[in-house]
């Protein structure tokens, strides 16, 4: 828990943390979302998730990260706990799976998992765990797979050092709170010669910090930059490859859903003006206008019982040629295929819809845009897997219309 950067929840209110002579549960870490703590006595405790402010879609708090830690000395202080996680919002939390952060948390296993019917009511608002913690231990807990920011940055410029000539990190601007938002462009031999005719592409982690998008786009990356330099080769022949990482960076910090640190949605941010839009959505906005891909993929996530995984397809009414629709629904056509679960189609004008990234570059940058939800519950082998899967669907669809793609970005460009 070794993190630079700290949420805001504030730790001088009892209601956000318990510490007694033998023990501390606080969320007050980055990313912890744990609010009104309550202890029951006999190491029986329970907290609700922060929710965001806000409308429909941003409120939801289906995801939890605490820290617990065992203040005592003697080999045989080992201490068991109950804490119950209480939510408001109960056909949501039945999908609640449970995940740790591969090098940060620590997952105390299912078994070991149950609600406490004797003090906290079982109800479908709530959920438990049970956690063995030795003397002197100490670690988060999440119900999903959350990376925190400052981690991924630390992988990224870890990839920037291992790679110089293929990668190139850079940050395009920062947040309110002064948090960076960065571009990684992947570009071996053209790092001061771009060439405008390569297809470019640009892969996006979700502004929903709750989502796994953006660590999505580090397995894929990493994938990437795992094979031989032929394969890199074949695919810069036709690619040119962008990820923009950390699009709502306060939020990823804060422990939010979806807003950043004013409440703003970043997510369904992108307004039409782009004077409307909060200002991160801006400093990724100005990027991407001077340098529009030709399609854009963005990384979300979901806890879906049945670990389904799906498309979400933009209306291709925004597209400006027959040809290009007709490319879109090629792609779209192998990302159904690959999925399990059902594809989810985005309409003209649709409510909140109407202003992600997505959408709006598909209108203004006849951009061919793309989400793709991943679901939380899988393990990271199989993530990575998914992630790699797709990226090849897509080479293969984008290698073989190659042609077809220049000529519209010609024609755009007239
Ligand atoms: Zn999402």
């Amino acid at each position: 828990m070794e993190n630079s950067k700290k949420n805001n929840i504030d730790l001088k209110n009892e209601k956000n943390r318990i510490e007694n002579r033998e023990i501390i549960i606080t969320s007050g870490f980055e990313g912890g979302n744990g609010i009104n703590f309550k202890s029951y006595g006999d190491d029986i405790y329970s907290f609700s998730p922060l929710r965001d402010p806000g409308e429909f879609y941003s409120g939801q708090a289906y995801f939890f990260k605490f820290s617990v830690e065992n203040k005592l000395i003697r080999e045989d202080d080992t201490k068991n706990i109950t804490v119950t996680a209480i939510a408001d919002f109960d056909e949501l939390w039945k999908g609640w799976t449970y995940q740790q952060n591969p090098k940060l948390w620590v997952y105390h296993g299912k078994n070991k998992t149950q609600l406490n019917p004797k003090f906290v009511k079982t109800t479908p608002k709530t959920m438990g765990i049970n956690l063995e913690i030795l003397p002197q231990e100490k670690f988060c807990v999440s119900n999903m797979l959350a990376v925190p920011y400052s981690e991924m940055v630390e992988i990224l410029e870890d990839i920037q050092l291992r790679f110089p000539t293929l990668t190139t990190l850079s940050k395009i601007g920062n947040t309110p709170l002064n948090n960076s938002i960065y571009s990684l462009k992947v570009n071996p031999y053209e790092n001061n010669n771009v060439d405008e005719n390569k297809i470019k592409i640009l892969f996006a982690g979700t502004a929903q910090p709750n989502e796994i998008g953006d660590f999505a786009s580090i397995l894929l990356l990493e994938e990437f930059l795992s094979k031989e330099p032929d394969f890199w080769d074949k695919i810069h022949q036709k690619l040119r490859i962008e990820f923009l990482f950390f699009q709502n960076a306060d939020g990823l910090i804060l422990g939010k859903n979806m807003v950043n640190s004013s409440g703003e949605n970043i997510f369904f941010g992108y307004k039409n003006n782009r004077d409307d839009m909060p200002d991160e959505n801006k400093v990724v906005w100005d990027h991407i206008k001077g340098n529009t891909p030709d399609i854009f993929f963005e990384w979300h996530s979901f806890f879906q019982d049945n670990k389904s995984i799906r498309p979400y397809l933009y209306t291709t009414d925004l597209l400006k040629s027959k040809s290009f629709r007709k490319l879109y629904d090629k792609i779209a056509k192998s990302l159904i295929s690959y999925s399990n679960g059902a594809k989810e189609v985005i309409n003209l004008n649709q409510k909140y819809f109407s202003d992600t990234l997505a959408y709006r570059l598909q209108e203004k940058f006849n951009s061919l845009a793309f989400q793709f939800k991943l679901h939380n519950g899988l393990k990271i082998k199989d993530l990575k897997k998914i992630i790699w899967d797709i990226f090849l669907r897509l080479f293969k669809i984008i290698n073989k219309n190659a042609n077809k793609i220049k000529i519209e970005k010609e024609i755009n460009r007239l």
